[in-house]
């Protein structure tokens, strides 16, 4: 109900007053339509997501991570797989139950599944799995990976806006950092923030986008920047791990530059876990 209200009679109010009355009740309307719309496709993107974690409509892969010379695996990106149809890329799932109030629930259930590999795949390869910073901070990471062999474990902060608070963040990791896991830097050159987090952070691995990998044998630019990455990961201590080399002539030139390690459609595609088991028997593409 809208209304106007005075304890005092008003001869002059006439059906114009009524009329601004009704465009003020429009807009009103309008307004708490939108929020109560809003409202309700969050509603029905959290049952949607609730029923994703409930009933598992999820698995991961693992992409093989090599060293470059000597080329052989050396560990895996977990990457999840979500079933419902119509496909729908891993960062749009997460970035609606983000929006929906659930994207920590499913991140967590998503990585639990990953982290079975451990034990399937020999002592000698790690397993990188992806974490947002909401992740970090809820601060139950270290409950999660107890009885876990944390030094094989990495974990990527995939973020690609501004931090509001690095020391929340670091205080959250510093526990889990300090019993063994490694820290990864995810998208590294993909945008401003990730310099910022390489700087606030000190990972133990800096992630090159493949942004700046497709073509770094062609474009002397993204050679320079990788480069000045590769003399920064030695001058802190970092590996540099580059993402997503497609060509033999991008491999190549990321190795001439320093960059120790690599994951790619080039060197292998995000495969099951039986899949990925397998690859670590057979000699390197
Ligand atoms: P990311 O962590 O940077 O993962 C790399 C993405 O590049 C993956 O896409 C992978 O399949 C793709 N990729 C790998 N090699 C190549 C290549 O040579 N060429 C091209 N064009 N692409 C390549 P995917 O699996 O679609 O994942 C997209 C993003 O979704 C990931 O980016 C990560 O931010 C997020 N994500 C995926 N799985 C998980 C997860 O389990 N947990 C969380 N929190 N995030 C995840
Ligand atoms: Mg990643
Ligand atoms: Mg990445």
């Amino acid at each position: 109900m809208f209304c106007c209200l005075s304890p005092f009679p008003n001869a002059t109010l006439n059906t114009r007053d009524l009329q601004v009355m009704r465009v003020f009740a429009d807009i009103a309307a309008h307004e708490i339509g939108q929020e109560v719309a809003a409202a309700e496709a969050r509603a029905r993107q959290q049952a949607v997501l609730r029923q994703v974690i409930e009933h598992r409509q999820f698995s991961p892969r693992y992409q093989p991570i090599h060293t470059l010379r000597p080329a052989g695996v050396v560990g895996f990106e977990a990457l999840c797989r979500f079933t419902p149809e119509p496909y729908r890329s891993p960062d749009k799932w997460f970035n609606a139950a983000h929006e929906a109030g659930i994207g920590v629930e499913l991140e967590l259930a998503v990585m639990r599944e990953a982290l079975g590999a451990l034990t399937q795949l020999p002592e000698r390869c790690f397993i990188s799995v992806n974490a947002s910073p909401p992740v970090i901070l809820g601060g139950t990471l270290l409950a999660e990976f107890a009885g876990l062999p944390l030094h094989r474990l990495v974990l990527e902060v995939t973020e690609h806006a501004p931090v509001a608070d690095y020391d929340a963040l670091r205080d959250a990791l510093a526990p889990i950092r300090a019993v063994g896991m490694r820290l990864a830097i995810d998208d590294v050159g993909a945008g401003y923030s990730s310099m910022q987090h390489i700087l606030q952070l000190r990972p133990d691995i800096i992630k090159l986008d493949m942004g700046l990998v497709r073509d770094v044998d062609t474009d002397p630019a993204k050679r320079a920047l990788a480069a000045a990455l590769c003399f920064f990961g030695q001058e802190t201590g970092a590996q540099i791990v580059a993402e997503g080399i497609e060509t033999l002539a991008e491999c190549q030139a990321l190795e001439a530059l320093g960059v120790c390690k690599g994951q790619g459609y080039l060197l292998g595609r995000p495969m099951e876990l039986a899949a990925a088991v397998r690859c670590l028997a057979s000699p390197p593409p």
